[in-house]
């Protein structure tokens, strides 16, 4: 499955290179969070292992490994990778799951904070266009099912 989303030549490179590490927002800050691990353990068919844990969610996708790579690839990749496996396999952080079922039903990530917009002098926010999002959502869903099981099979 990952072969599909990641370039293993790619990583491999990775695997070797390391330069990306020092510029990491979350390697720096956050004990124990090592990309260079990760990416070593996908490549040798272990990357199991790192869907339950916290580290592939502290990415902050803030894509310096991208800038500063020579691949234009970057830690990054690895990590979304890993978050979009374990998230299909419904686990991820319960502030994630939560944050997204408030987006299917609200399309916002959290209420807007009226009173303290009224201080501010701030004007009411726009509606949210959930409606919209769930008319598209649904298509979303629909295709990708339609996807991933195109005859139908065990539709009934
Ligand atoms: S995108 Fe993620 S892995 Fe890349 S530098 Fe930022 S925090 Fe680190
Ligand atoms: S993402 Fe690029 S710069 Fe960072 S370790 Fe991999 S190859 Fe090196």
């Amino acid at each position: 499955m990952l072969e599909a989303t990641l370039n293993f030549k790619l990583l491999e490179q990775c695997s070797k290179c390391g330069a990306c590490f020092s510029i990491c927002p979350s390697c720096m800050h956050i004990p124990g969070y090592d990309p260079r691990a990760v990416i070593q353990d996908i490549l040798d068919g272990n990357h199991d292992k790192w869907l339950s844990s916290r580290h592939i969610w502290q990415c902050l996708e803030c894509h310096h490994c991208l800038e500063i790579c020579y691949q234009h690839y970057g830690f990054e990749n690895a990590m979304t990778a890993l978050r979009t496996i374990a998230a299909k396999k419904g686990i991820h952080p319960t502030q994630v799951k939560r944050g997204w079922e408030m987006f299917v039903k609200t399309s916002r990530l959290g209420e807007p904070a009226l009173p303290a917009r009224k201080k501010l002098g701030l004007p009411e926010p726009k509606a949210s266009g959930a409606e919209e999002f769930k008319k598209l959502f649904a298509l979303l869903k629909a295709a990708r099912e339609k996807q991933e099981n195109p005859e139908g099979k065990g539709s009934e």
